[in-house]
């Protein structure tokens, strides 16, 4: 299945939430030949690349920015590793699976979490963490809830939290790369995001972005980071000081490097009128047969993860399965959702016309429903 002759998996369409289709350039990049991680090419590249994240975040102009090796968990490990000392306060906003790894995460450093929970498809209410702030050293919120397709009120949080002593860590995994993200604006202390989900390059890195504050919390440490491999320091090390900390992954550089540049090329306003205008158009094709919006309050949909409630008697193991016969994935619900709604991605190569009109033809014929694709083409028409 995987010999070299032949690409098996060319037709596959991903409309999962992560990984998402390879961008052409990304998939090109890969067949670069290796360089060492230690090239003078690498490290121009890594100084495009550091610049790149910069311009997709919305650091302040010298703001540290860098890859880790390894994917989106790890970018949210790393920051829990350097920025908590056992015995902090650590304010932790869930309301869904992922904001739940991140207080499991801070608790595994030492941290003595606090939550601000919200319920699943609600988005947390930025008074309930002004409500909790006291005496916390970190704040830690998901942007785009993954699990559930909420958007989480980031700017509001972070008004908040300017001012209160407290840094503040923001999963924007769904979001960074595909909307204007303004770390600096907005004041935010460390931001992630992983490789495969937004950029569409392919998965194992962890985009990061560390503040100059973050950085003097870092300094004034009174126990070395636990986990080396992502120590800030050892990172700098390499990424400015351009001496040898550990072996990165240079051919993933190569991919992720062409998938940055093509998203900022986009522009991240195209990309975000893009995932909007997608989204709405496999509402419109899907609502008359019963598929509801998981997230009630259409102000905080996350416009990149699409969670619909399947209709009463949907067969969602039967169907998926079938899709995935047709070359199409789809995923369904994390947890407490299973069996009762299906996420869409509409991140980077995902929230195009072309997957989406696929699924909705297969959609046609498994459940013998004539007009998905019409809908779908109109609604498209609507907001071009
Ligand atoms: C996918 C995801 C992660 C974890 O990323 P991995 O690359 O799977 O490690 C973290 N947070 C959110 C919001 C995600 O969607």
């Amino acid at each position: 299945m995987f010999e070299d002759t032949h690409d098996p998996f060319a037709r596959h369409i991903l409309l999962t939430p992560g990984p998402t289709p390879i961008h052409p350039r990304a998939q090109r990049a890969l067949l670069h030949g290796m360089l060492g991680h230690m090239d003078p090419l690498v490290f121009a590249l890594n100084g495009e690349i550091q610049q790149g994240l910069r311009e997709m975040y919305g650091t302040a102009p010298d703001t540290f920015t860098a890859l880790l090796a390894g994917t989106g968990s790890l970018g949210m490990e790393a920051g829990f590793a350097n920025l908590v000392e056992p015995g902090d306060e650590v304010l932790v906003c869930v309301n869904g699976s992922f904001g739940a790894r991140m207080a499991e995460m801070a608790a595994r450093y030492g941290a003595r979490v606090r939550q601000v929970t919200a319920p699943l498809g609600e988005a947390i209410d930025p008074a309930a963490v002004a409500a909790q702030l006291d005496g916390a050293a970190l704040v830690a919120v998901v942007h785009g809830e993954t699990s559930t397709g909420v958007l989480n009120p980031v700017p509001e949080i972070a008004e908040l939290v300017r001012g209160s002593g407290a840094l503040l860590t923001v999963d924007a995994v769904t979001t960074a790369g595909m909307e204007p993200f303004h770390m600096q604006d907005w004041g935010i202390d460390y931001v992630y995001t992983g490789a495969q989900k937004c950029l569409s390059a392919p998965p194992g890195l962890a985009p990061v972005a560390i503040s100059d504050r973050a950085l003097a919390r870092y300094a004034a440490r009174r126990t070395p980071t636990p986990l080396w491999y992502c120590d800030f320091g050892g990172l700098r090390d390499y990424w400015v000081d351009h001496s040898y900390h550990h072996t990165v992954p240079v051919n993933l550089h190569y991919a992720f490097h062409a998938a940055l540049g093509a998203a900022l090329e986009e522009g991240l306003e195209a990309r975000q009128r893009r995932a909007a205008e997608v989204g709405e158009a496999i509402l419109a094709a899907l609502a008359p047969l019963g598929f509801r919006p998981y997230v009630a309050d259409p102000a905080v949909r996350l416009p990149t993860v699409l969670a619909l409630r399947l209709p009463g008697g949907f067969d969602d193991a039967g169907i998926r399965r079938a899709l995935r016969e047709r070359d199409i994935s789809v995923t369904g619900g994390l947890g407490p959702t299973a069996g009762l709604i299906w996420r869409l991605g509409l991140m980077g190569e995902a929230a195009r016309p072309a997957p989406y009109r696929a699924l909705m033809a297969a959609l046609e014929e498994l459940l013998g429903e004539r007009g998905l694709v019409d809908r779908f083409e109109e609604a498209l028409a609507v907001t071009a």
